[in-house]
């Protein structure tokens, strides 16, 4: 105890040493972060281009954010559902408002909010559509990404994430992505509800053909099935709108948000329901000890008055534009297509080049922490904050990996 780690090296061999290895990290150790910038124990500095799955919106460190969770911090911590705090209200009055709905579950993580909708969508099955008994059935997409609890996993289409873990939650009903007729025919009585994507974003940056989701919307409405949408990665400013529907007025009954409502320094995450879905879930139907977390509430709170204040999803629509223009005038005889909506980006490399792991660990090199989505796609998603001249620096190091040899690794 009270030792600290001086080198990148220390850092991951304790890593690997004493955490179950789930993940592949690119070699960078964070130890210190500023808006878009990071540095590792030896000084170095790199762009944050991957804002922790987008959850850092408003990047390291915002000044604002740190400041309500000090502020939160010195007065009192979660003092339990069995009482009332004095600002979870105000958040929760504010998201309602922020998204134009009626009620929200709080919850922690991403994938929480995942499994409350898939609660309430199966109660308001049975009770209100008057589905039989245990025959709910939920229509989700091929290539989702929704999270990794056993029941959420279930519906995967990654072996990886599900060969192991069964037996298997039943009730989903799988098929593929920006595929209407599909959809129609997949609907069965038993249906309660659609849970998509607006984009796929752990899928590759995969965007939907215009009206999809509109269209999607309209088939739910009319055979009586909920439209969820999982706004987890895509939501609050990240694709240039507040929500990634917003292109296309594709308003959902249930909105799951996460990863960015927590201003990138707390865990908390909403399933936030319409009229229909917001008076399902009853007492002892649901809970979780952290719900309503006060010190989540007070840093979510700033969270959406950032959006607002600071325009981060017109920023987003604006310097996504920016940084797609200029992503497309490298002339690199590596890339397939680029594609994003706002800071979600994604360049997708040939697929005879055998993945674009390779090229993510050169631009980690060269300075900046991007990551790969799918096996042949880049992923750039920076902080709502960078600047257009940070956007140039970026540029100009993708350039060089893009135009440079196949990097060995
Ligand atoms: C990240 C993500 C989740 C899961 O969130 P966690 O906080 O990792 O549990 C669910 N859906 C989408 C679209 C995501 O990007």
């Amino acid at each position: 105890m009270g030792k600290e780690i001086k080198t990148s090296k220390e850092a991951i061999e304790m890593h690997e040493k004493y955490v179950v290895q789930t993940y592949h990290p690119h070699e960078f150790v964070y130890a210190r972060g500023k808006g878009v910038w990071v540095w590792n124990p030896e000084g170095q500095k790199k762009m944050e281009m991957l804002s922790c799955y987008s959850a850092l919106g408003a990047g390291h460190c915002h000044p604002e954010i740190l400041k309500a969770f000090i502020k939160q911090a010195k007065r009192y911590w979660p003092g339990s559902n069995a009482f009332y705090n004095d600002v979870a209200p105000l958040f929760e009055k504010e998201l309602i408002e922020f998204c134009g709905m009626t009620k929200s579950v709080l919850i922690n993580g991403g994938v929480d909010a995942v499994e409350r909708a898939i609660k309430i969508a199966r109660k308001w099955g049975y009770t209100v559509k008057g589905i039989p008994k245990d025959k709910a059935e939920i229509i989700t997409c091929e290539n989702n990404f929704h999270g990794r609890t056993t029941t959420i996993i279930s519906f995967s289409s990654h072996p990886e994430y599900k060969q192991y873990f069964g037996p298997l939650t039943p009730g989903f009903v799988q098929i593929p992505y920006d595929d209407l007729a599909l959809l129609e025919k997949a609907i069965t009585p038993n249906t309660a509800a659609f849970l998509v994507e607006p984009i796929q974003g752990e899928g590759g940056i995969i965007i939907p053909k215009a009206g999809y989701l509109k269209k999607a919307k309209e088939i739910c409405e009319k055979n009586n099935v909920l439209f969820i949408l999982d706004e987890i990665q895509t939501g609050l400013g990240r694709t240039g709108k507040r929500f990634a529907y917003q292109y296309e007025d594709a308003k959902p009954n249930i909105l799951l948000l996460g990863k960015f409502l927590g201003g990138g320094v707390e865990q908390i995450s909403a399933a936030v329901c319409d009229e229909k879905t917001a008076d399902i879930l009853k007492y002892k139907e649901d809970g979780s000890t952290f719900q309503g977390h006060p010190i989540a509430c007070a840093v979510a709170r700033t969270t959406l008055k950032l959006i607002i204040k600071e325009k981060l999803d017109e920023r987003a629509y604006d310097l996504g534009n920016y940084f797609m223009q200029e992503l497309r005038k490298i002339e690199s005889p590596y890339v397939k297509e680029i594609r994003g909506r706002g800071l979600l980006i994604g360049v997708e490399l040939k697929s005879e080049l055998g993945g674009a792991r390779p090229f993510v660990d050169k631009l980690v090199e060269e300075g900046l922490l991007c990551n790969q989505t799918h096996l042949h796609t880049i992923r750039f998603a920076p902080p709502l904050i960078i600047k257009k001249k940070e956007i140039d620096w970026a540029i100009e190091r993708i350039r060089k990996v893009l135009t440079g040899p196949i990097p060995t690794k």
